[in-house]
């Protein structure tokens, strides 16, 4: 009379969410790392230095330039 255990894997959370943003005006790509808690409105691109900001409908610069939408809008705690 085994009941056959689940092993839940814990799924270590430390690792920081990241993107990578596409410049709409240059193409550069860069990696940046997601505040988890709030959304970024504005991102300078890193190469050209234009200040980007979200897309209309779009809560941050992730979700509109980014390749994985942000924290807030995944967990549940973004209001957009
Ligand atoms: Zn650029």
């Amino acid at each position: 009379m085994q009941a056959p255990e689940t092993m839940p894997r814990t799924q270590h959370e430390a690792v920081a969410p990241t993107s990578r943003i596409t410049c709409p005006q240059c193409g550069f790509v860069k990696e940046e790392v997601m505040p988890t808690e709030a959304c970024q409105y504005f991102y300078e691109c890193g190469n050209c230095h234009t200040r980007l900001t979200p897309k209309q409908g779009d809560c941050c610069v992730f979700c509109s330039y980014g390749d994985v939408p942000c924290p807030p809008k995944t967990n549940g705690s973004c209001d957009c």
